[in-house]
């Protein structure tokens, strides 16, 4: 049975019957259903739950800056031909300092790779999922359907999670949840697993601007000293912002009149592009660094932002998602082969140990970028600035940290290891 959403019969029938899977993954986002798609050549019999309808999920306005290993992993999902053509291949990526002239420019040739990153809107990654996920008779897709509660379940090694549906009620039963549920995961409450990070100072607000040239597909990381800067071009010469600022900063600029924030924004935008041109009301998001202090407990596994959250600075949080997902489904397909129990700490810790000390050194690189840039302490600025120098000039170098920003240093799934992108 495969639906957008299933026929469900009345609140009396469904009170009545336990829906048994394999797995059972909580949030329909681009991870869970990244995860699930891995899945769907297996004879694992997986439901995702999603609280959204499926075109709310889809419709988010946000476009991320999206690896070249994460396209290897779509490549080897068998999705990279419908969603290429619709991404925006960054044919540079420029990182300065503020408005020091000089910037650490990164190109394809630098990263072996016919684009130095990619921009990626969220309906175009969704659509792409959502159809493969909607299309594999082993996965059924519940939407608008939310896991209230999980316990564990009256057979050894099984987790029964209670589902609302509008006024009506749902128990599924399955040896492994992978919470992909978001920041504010409901499967990480319930599994009492700790969180360890912090608040940032820092808000930071997104919008798409049509600008008056060519973005010419160049993104660009600018470092002010109130926070980093992105510029990611996007499909029709627009572009979206993600600007960072300290809380009250970034609460009164939203508060400016049109005019008044276009100014402050043109100031850090810089004049490469001419004029400037709002085309979305903008935002206002959080900005937090989070990392579970487990990702595993016997008969459950959290990937993506359930699992850690980071600093958008250097577009890192749905890379390193993508990456937890398809290593999850490895693990899992593996372990299904050999027969053994998904839901055993035994098979869930090859997961743990794959991806937790990567997403480590992912969420400290970001945390990083973002405290020392923001620094105005003089010698920190002089060396920062030499720097830039020597990473622009030194091209095994550059190509190192290009590498480190790409996600390539870490192990890579088979998946995208056989993908010649
Ligand atoms: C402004 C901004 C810019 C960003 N830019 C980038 C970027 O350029 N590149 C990048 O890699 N990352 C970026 N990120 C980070 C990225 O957005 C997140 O890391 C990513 O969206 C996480 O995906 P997810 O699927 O794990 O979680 P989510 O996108 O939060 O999805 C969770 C899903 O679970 C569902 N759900 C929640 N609770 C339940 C429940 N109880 N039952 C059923 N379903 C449930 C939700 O409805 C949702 O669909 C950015 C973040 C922000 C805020």
């Amino acid at each position: 049975m495969s639906a957008d959403l299933l026929d469900l019969p009345s609140n009396a029938a469904l009170n009545a019957v336990t829906h048994n899977y394999d797995v059972v993954v909580v949030g329909g986002g681009i991870v869970g259903l990244t995860f699930a798609c891995g899945l769907r050549h297996t004879h694992l019999r997986v439901a995702v739950i999603e609280t959204q309808t499926a075109a709310t999920a889809a419709n988010r306005q946000r476009a991320y800056a999206f690896s070249p290993v994460s396209a290897k992993i779509l490549a080897g999902l068998g999705l990279w031909d419908e969603v290429e053509p619709q991404l925006t291949h960054f044919s540079r990526v420029k990182l300065s300092d503020a408005d020091y002239d000089k910037a650490i420019t990164f190109r394809p040739e630098d990263g072996n790779s016919d684009a130095v990153y990619y921009s990626a809107q969220h309906f175009v990654l969704m659509a792409a999922l959502q159809s493969a996920v909607k299309a594999a008779p082993n996965i059924d897709y519940w939407c608008e359907s939310k896991v209230m509660e999980t316990c564990e379940g009256k057979a050894s090694s099984r987790t029964e999670l209670a589902i609302s549906h509008g006024d009506t009620q749902m128990q599924f039963c399955t040896g492994l949840v992978v919470g992909a549920d978001g920041a504010r995961s409901v499967v990480r409450d319930q599994a009492e697993i700790e969180t360890f990070g912090w608040k940032y100072w820092q808000s930071c607000i997104t919008a798409v601007l049509e600008p008056e040239h060519s973005h010419e597909n160049t993104a660009y990381e600018k470092f002010w000293p109130s926070g980093p800067f992105a510029i990611l071009p996007l499909p029709e010469n627009r572009c979206q912002i993600v600007w960072t600022a300290p809380h009250e900063e970034a609460k009164a600029l939203l508060a400016l009149p049109k005019e008044q924030f276009l100014a402050e924004l043109t100031a850090r935008y810089g004049d490469e592009m001419g004029g400037l041109k709002l085309l979305s009301e903008p935002m206002m998001f959080p900005v937090q660094l989070m990392q579970s202090k487990a990702y595993v407990r016997p008969g459950i596994a959290l990937i993506g932002d359930a699992a850690h959250c980071c600093h958008p600075v250097g577009g890192q949080g749905l890379n390193m998602g993508i990456r937890d997902a398809i290593a999850l489904a490895e693990v899992i397909e593996n372990a299904a082969k050999q027969g053994e129990d998904l839901g055993s700490l035994a098979v869930l810790k090859r997961y743990e140990r794959w991806r937790r000390t990567e997403n480590w050194f992912t969420l400290s690189l970001t945390d990083f970028l973002n405290r020392s840039f923001s620094n105005r302490f003089l010698p920190l600025l002089l060396s920062r600035r030499a720097g830039i120098w020597v990473l622009d000039s030194v091209v095994p170098l550059k190509r190192l940290i290009l590498r480190l920003m790409t996600g390539f240093f870490g192990r890579l799934p088979v998946s995208a290891k056989q993908n010649t992108l």
